[in-house]
């Protein structure tokens, strides 16, 4: 694994907004962005989730927490709106975006798979993370050094049978970020990129395998190196790239 220990306060002043941040590699983002010193704005499906993180990270971190329970499947773009208004009342601008909530769904041939479970993995995998992109980038424009961290998968960037909408949804993450990359390369300091956290120990990855052993899975708070790393300022020049947890090397300066 990656191997990295930035000091504590590596993320001090920063604001940073991570989605589907109530369970798995979500929950561990949020709470090792916040233990160096970031702000930390959750959205998830779950509100007891969030609370009860909310609760974990207030009791050592006092003051760095905002929850926003939201429900991407239904979610609209005045939803996204709002937050992004409310957000411009207590920031001056965001400095981070982690796009990482997502829908597994059915593993199925194409020919096969449920239109209702197709378009419900595509709004919240893919359409939420351009809705709350578009309604982000004014504040993410005013930061002197923002990322946006797009999740992606294997399966998105090699088409695998039967995983259907997932993988596909995966495929337009990478578009997104790749065609977002360029547009704001040189009007902004945003830095776009996407990331494969490979096999993580979550429940989505038991769901996925319910025969493999959990143990052989790194836990989602063992690849929080890479992510801190993203978004330290060493990780500037990293823009556009699709990148990957497992063999990451950190960019050497020329
Ligand atoms: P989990 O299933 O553990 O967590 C997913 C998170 O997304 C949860 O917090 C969940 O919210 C949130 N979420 C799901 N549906 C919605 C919704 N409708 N509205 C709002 N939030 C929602 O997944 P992981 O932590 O494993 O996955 C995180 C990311 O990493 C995903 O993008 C996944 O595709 C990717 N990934 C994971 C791998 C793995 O092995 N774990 C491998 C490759 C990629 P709540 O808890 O509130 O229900």
């Amino acid at each position: 694994m990656f191997n990295y220990s930035p000091e504590p306060d590596l993320l001090d002043s920063k604001t940073i907004l991570i989605t589907g941040a109530g369970d798995g590699i979500g929950r561990a983002c949020a709470k090792s962005f916040a233990s160096h010193g970031a702000t930390v704005i959750l959205l998830s499906r779950s509100q007891q989730k969030l609370e009860q993180l909310y609760d974990e990270i207030e009791a050592e971190h006092p003051g760095r927490t905002i929850i926003h329970p939201l429900d991407f499947r239904t979610a609209s773009a005045a939803d996204f709106q709002l937050l992004a208004q409310s957000l411009d009342e207590q920031f001056p601008c965001l400095d981070g975006l982690i796009h990482n909530a997502a829908l597994l769904g059915a593993r199925s041939p194409i020919e096969f798979y449920p239109e209702k479970d197709w378009n419900d993995l595509m709004q919240v995998n893919v359409t939420a993370a351009f809705l709350l992109t578009k309604a982000l980038i004014p504040a993410l424009s005013r930061s002197e050094d923002a990322r946006l961290l797009f999740t992606s998968s294997s399966v998105g960037r090699t088409g695998r049978a039967y995983w259907g909408a997932y993988a596909v949804s995966k495929f337009a993450v990478e578009g997104m970020m790749q065609t977002l990359a360029e547009e704001v390369a040189k009007t902004t300091a945003i830095r776009v990129n996407s990331l494969n956290p490979g096999g993580t120990r979550t429940a989505m990855r038991r769901d996925a395998y319910p025969a493999e052993d959990p143990a052989s899975q790194p836990a989602p708070e063992e690849i929080m190196p890479v992510y801190l790393y993203l978004f330290s300022p060493a990780a500037w020049s990293l823009h556009g790239q699709a990148l990957d947890v497992r063999g990451f090397q950190s960019v050497v300066p020329t």
